[in-house]
């Protein structure tokens, strides 16, 4: 077990290395930890982010790299480890990760989301064999074949495009009849000659013999297909902290705009929490504002 820190940053994605950059600046004596450095975020999932202020566009893997190095820079204190849990004793906090075991008067807890599967039959069997959650990851075995995408938001689009440029066909099958992604979005895949939507339709199984065949639909139709990538939506990675904080039912920490949460001392940030907004930017914002709190409330515990 190391010495007492004054913080502990759970997650290095867009909130943890905002809040680490932030941190740095305010002379606390912290360690983030990351399962992957960093490369575990959300933000390496997509080739384009193009809403981000001062960046026109920019490949997700840059940018997170970018902030990686900036926290890197300032000589902010990052390790390789995965939170599996944290717990309150006191007025202080026990965190157990993979390697190691930490002490911290205050935590920013910052771990993200991670994709949803589907729940149908194939799925579990082809995973990693034709089934995919990740296009920008996988995206490249597919060159030049048929892929079925499932979903309609965001990712669902921006996965969509992306294996547009990769592959013959891509088939987005939704279950509702208008999509809930970004116009914009949903106007350029719409565009996009070698793309084709099958709207109020849903997935009853994929099928095929090593890898993936085909999908048979919940009214009878089969499309042929080499692979499926499914977006569907995500869950929040609030596993490590559920024991000692307020969630929503889906999960998300119970958290507003200053990350502060129903346990003191504990502060959520970035897509774990509840909020309107999941971008990177919001993130950002969270990963200063957490530090902001933190800053006040190690103040409060002195005097
Ligand atoms: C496909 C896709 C496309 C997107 N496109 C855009 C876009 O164009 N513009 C935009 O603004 N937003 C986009 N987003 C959303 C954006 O990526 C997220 O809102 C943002 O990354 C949230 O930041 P975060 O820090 O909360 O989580 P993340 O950036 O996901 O970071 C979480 C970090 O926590 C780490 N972690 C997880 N569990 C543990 C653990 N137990 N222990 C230690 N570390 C852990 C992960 O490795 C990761 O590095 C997109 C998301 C996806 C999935």
């Amino acid at each position: 077990m190391n010495d007492m820190l004054d913080l502990f940053i759970a997650g290095g994605g867009a909130a943890g290395l905002t809040a680490a950059v932030y941190a740095m600046r305010s002379g606390l004596d912290f360690i983030l930890a990351d399962i992957s450095s960093s490369m575990g975020s959300q933000i390496a999932l997509t080739d384009e982010v193009d809403n981000y202020t001062g960046f026109d566009s920019v490949n997700g893997f840059e940018l997170i790299k970018k902030f990686y190095e900036h926290a890197k820079s300032l000589g902010a204190p990052m390790v390789n480890d995965e939170v599996s849990l944290i717990e309150k004793e006191n007025k202080s906090f026990n965190i157990k990760c993979a390697n190691n075991e930490y002490r911290a008067k205050t935590v920013i807890y910052c771990a993200g989301a991670t994709h949803r599967e589907l729940g149908v039959k194939g799925e579990k069997e082809f995973s990693g064999h034709g089934v995919g959650y990740c296009a920008v990851c996988d995206g490249f075995f597919y060159r030049n074949k048929t892929v079925i995408v499932v979903g309609g938001g965001n990712t669902a689009v921006t996965d969509a495009l992306y294996l547009s440029k990769i592959c013959k066909r891509v088939i987005v099958v939704h279950r509702r009849d208008k999509f809930r992604a970004d116009k914009g979005r949903v106007q350029k895949l719409i565009n996009t000659e070698n793309t084709e939507v099958i709207y109020s339709a849903e997935l009853d199984e994929i099928i095929g013999d090593k890898t993936v065949k085909a999908v048979l639909l919940k009214d009878g139709r089969k499309i042929d297909a080499d692979g499926v990538f499914i977006a569907v939506g995500v869950s929040p990675r609030s596993g490590a902290v559920k024991n000692i904080v307020k969630t929503d039912e889906a999960g998300y920490i119970i958290a507003g705009e200053d990350c502060q949460t129903s346990t003191a001392g504990l502060f959520a940030a970035g897509d774990v929490r509840t909020k309107a907004l999941r971008q990177i930017i919001t993130a950002c914002a969270d990963g200063a504002n957490s530090v902001c709190g933190v800053t006040a409330y190690l103040e409060s515990q002195d005097s």
